[in-house]
């Protein structure tokens, strides 16, 4: 006697082999059509391009064209500041009663500014005669002084001082 349950089992069969077949149809009738969508689409813009290519160009077009170009090279040559920036800045570093400013170009030590600042009043030093820099602060006494000869000798302390000041800094 025939297993009641094997008319089931081949029904089942028969309908997941029918999904089957149905899904892989949809599929490739899917894949066909896009593919004739994307050629019809591809020669549409093909169509275009050509039509646009043959046609002459306005005035206005072919000089708006030559001055992008033009800007482009310029750009491409001369790196704009504002697209490259640089980013330069100081610290302060200090000998005694006197700061120096160290100028620094991307967080590295570039140079030391030779004329130092007040530390008291935060104003740079002047020279009156030549001989002598001083603080410029108005109204108060100040007794901050440098000889002139003496600032090779401070410059280069503040040298050292700040290039470990930026390096630590960086
Ligand atoms: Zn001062």
């Amino acid at each position: 006697m025939q297993n009641p349950k094997e008319p089931i089992k081949a029904y089942i069969k028969k309908i997941l082999s029918d999904v089957h077949a149905t899904i892989v149809g949809i599929i490739l009738v899917g894949l066909g059509i896009s593919a004739i969508s994307l050629f019809v689409f591809f020669e549409n813009v093909w169509s275009v391009l050509k039509t646009t290519m043959l046609q002459p160009m306005p005035v206005w077009a072919v000089l708006v064209l030559v001055l992008l170009v033009l800007v482009y090279v310029y750009l491409k040559l001369h790196k704009h500041p504002l697209a490259n920036p640089k980013p330069v800045n100081w610290l302060f570093v200090e000998t005694g009663k006197y700061k120096w400013k160290v100028h620094t170009i991307n967080g590295y030590f570039h140079t030391v500014e030779r004329i130092p600042y007040c530390t008291k009043h935060d104003l740079q030093l002047i020279s009156s005669n030549g001989e002598n820099l001083f603080c410029p602060s108005l109204g108060e006494d100040c007794n901050i002084k440098m000889r002139t000869i003496d600032i090779p000798s401070y410059v280069d302390i503040a040298t050292s001082l700040g290039e470990k000041e930026a390096r630590r800094k960086c």
